[in-house]
C-alpha cells in the first residue's frame, strides 16, 4: 500500500457519513462543508499532491487518503463504494457486482431520486447544504428506479436537458444550478419495482428478498439476465433490439421485473 502524502491531514470541518454513500459523494459533501461548489477546486486548494483525486475516488482508489481527510475508517467508506480488486472483480462492500471490470455496471449519468433528496433535507441534521447525499445504487446501470419511493430515477435535468454529473459537490443541484430535490419523476406500478427492489435489497438499501437463480450471479449479471428473460417474456425472441431497452427506463423496469418473476415460477 502506498504511503499517505505527508501533507495530508484530517480537515477540521467534517460531515457525518451517510448510509450507502460512495467515496466521491462524501468528498463532495466535505467540499460543500468548506464552502466550495466544486470538489476539484476543494482538492486543488488542499494541495496534497494526488493527481485527479476525484477520478481516483470514482474508480474506488485512494480511499485511505479520503478516510484520513474525513476522519473516518476506510472500511466505512469502502462498504458503499465500487472497488475493483486485484482479480478485476468489482465489489460494493461484500457484494460482488461484476466479474468483468469494464465499467459496464457503472452508469455514466449522475442519476438521482428527487424524493430521497427531499427526505434528506427534511430528516438529516447538520447544515442543510450537507444533508442531501448520493446512494451508491443510483450509479449502477442495472438499477433504474428508487424502490423506496417507487419512482424512476431522474436522469435528465428538466431545466438544461443534460444528465446530472456523478460528482457534483451536492447531488441536489444540477450543473446548471437547478434544484432537483422534490422534482416529480414517473411513478411505477409496484409490480415493475420488483427487479430494483431485489437488486437494491442485495446492497441492504431495502429489505432483502431471495431468488433461487439470481442470488448465484454477480449483481450486474443478475440485472441483465432478468432484463433479457423479461424481454423474451414480453416480446418474444424477435422483440426489441437489446439497445432499445436501455433508452427506456420504464420499459427496463417492467421487463426486468417480469424476468425476475418468470425465472422463479414457484414464487408469487
Ligand atoms: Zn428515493
Ligand atoms: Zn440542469
Amino acid at each position: 500500500m502506498k504511503a499517505l502524502p505527508p501533507n495530508l491531514r484530517p480537515i477540521p470541518l467534517r460531515v457525518r457519513p451517510a448510509p450507502f454513500e460512495p467515496a466521491y459523494g462524501l468528498l463532495g459533501r466535505l467540499a460543500v462543508r468548506h464552502g466550495y461548489s466544486a470538489s476539484r477546486a476543494f482538492v486543488a486548494d488542499m494541495a496534497f499532491g494526488i493527481a485527479d483525486f476525484v477520478h481516483e475516488l470514482e474508480c474506488g482508489r485512494r480511499l485511505a487518503e479520503l478516510a484520513c481527510l474525513a476522519g473516518l475508517a476506510k472500511a466505512t467508506i469502502a462498504a458503499s463504494t465500487m472497488v475493483t480488486d486485484q482479480a478485476g472483480i468489482l465489489w460494493i462492500g461484500m457484494e460482488r457486482v461484476d466479474v468483468a471490470a469494464n465499467h459496464r455496471a457503472v452508469s455514466a449519468a449522475g442519476r438521482v431520486c428527487p424524493c430521497c433528496l427531499r427526505i434528506d433535507l427534511e430528516t438529516r441534521d447538520g447544515p442543510e447544504v450537507c444533508r442531501p447525499h448520493r446512494r451508491i445504487w443510483w450509479d449502477l446501470t442495472g438499477v433504474v428506479s428508487c424502490p423506496v419511493h417507487g419512482v424512476l430515477l431522474l436522469d435528465v435535468c428538466p431545466n438544461c436537458g443534460s444528465s446530472p454529473s456523478r460528482v457534483p459537490t451536492s447531488p441536489r443541484h444540477c450543473r446548471c444550478g437547478h434544484d432537483l430535490a422534490g422534482l416529480a419523476t414517473l411513478p411505477l406500478d409496484d409490480a415493475d419495482l420488483m427487479a430494483d427492489r431485489y437488486l437494491v435489497g442485495r446492497l441492504g438499501g431495502v429489505g432483502a428478498s431471495a431468488h433461487p437463480l439470481f442470488d448465484r450471479m454477480p449483481l450486474h449479471d443478475a440485472a441483465l439476465a432478468m432484463l433479457r428473460i423479461g424481454r423474451a417474456g414480453l416480446l418474444g425472441a424477435r422483440g426489441l433490439p437489446f439497445r432499445k431497452d436501455i433508452t427506456e427506463p420504464a420499459l427496463w423496469a417492467k421487463m426486468a421485473s417480469i424476468g425476475f418473476r418468470e425465472a422463479a415460477p414457484n414464487e408469487s
